[in-house]
């Protein structure tokens, strides 16, 4: 906790709730959890349009692309993993105070990993989705050709082949991609933000500010 010492949260004049009146919707976090190649970032890339068609404010944080900047000095040891997720929770915790909603596609392979981020988003409006899929399909899919290159052991520890994957306990949401098409999924997971209503400021078009 270095940078903590000797620092004070400032608080602003314009909260969370300001922002979202503005915005007209909430702002939140939905978790897709999921092997690699089950369809996490499809679905999320394809709800990030449709929400934008319908004037919400939502953005994609990608395993891949965060990899790419913010945690491109960030390996995959145990220490490198639990900074990696830290470090995406804490950026998306900032995205949500600033109206957004965040999708967050990231394998998450392990309860105790899900559990930890669970917890930080106390307070904030939050879903954990499980984009269920068989990994023989995954790996007939493998479109980054990642498993074949785990299988002949160029990559180590990889979810599926080398490393495990711990089905999520209790999911608010499931989306079974052996059996859903991508426009399925999409609709069902954008059908279940509005009737849990983490979406609920959106019909309150006459919201004063
Ligand atoms: P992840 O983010 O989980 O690693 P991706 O979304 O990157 O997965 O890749 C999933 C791949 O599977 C994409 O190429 C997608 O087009 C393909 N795919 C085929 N059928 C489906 C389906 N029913 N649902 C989701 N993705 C599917």
């Amino acid at each position: 906790m270095a940078g903590g010492r000797n620092t004070v949260w400032h608080r602003g004049y314009i909260t969370k709730q300001d922002r979202n009146r503005l915005n007209m919707h909430d702002s939140g976090i939905v978790w897709f959890t999921g092997l690699s190649a089950s369809g996490k970032s499809t679905i999320a890339h394809l709800m990030e349009k449709k929400l934008f068609e319908e004037k919400v404010r939502a953005c994609v944080f990608d395993g891949d692309n965060i990899r790419h900047g913010l945690n491109v000095n960030l390996g995959f040891s145990d220490g490198d993993r639990k900074e990696n997720i830290r470090r995406i929770v804490e950026v998306a915790k900032l995205f949500v105070e600033a109206g957004v909603v965040v999708l967050a596609a990231f394998i998450t392979p392990f309860r105790e990993q899900r559990e930890y981020i669970k917890n930080q988003f106390k307070g904030m409006k939050y879903l954990e989705v499980y984009v269920k899929c068989d990994l023989e399909e995954c790996i007939r899919r493998d479109p980054k050709g990642l498993y074949e290159k785990a299988k002949l052991g160029v990559i180590k520890n990889y979810t599926g082949i080398s490393s495990p994957f711990e089905e999520p306990a209790n999911p608010d949401l499931i989306l079974d991609t052996n059996l859903l098409s991508i426009d399925e999924s999409v609709a069902k997971a954008l059908e279940y933000l509005k009737v849990t209503d983490f979406l609920k400021l959106l019909l309150q078009q006459d919201m004063p500010l």
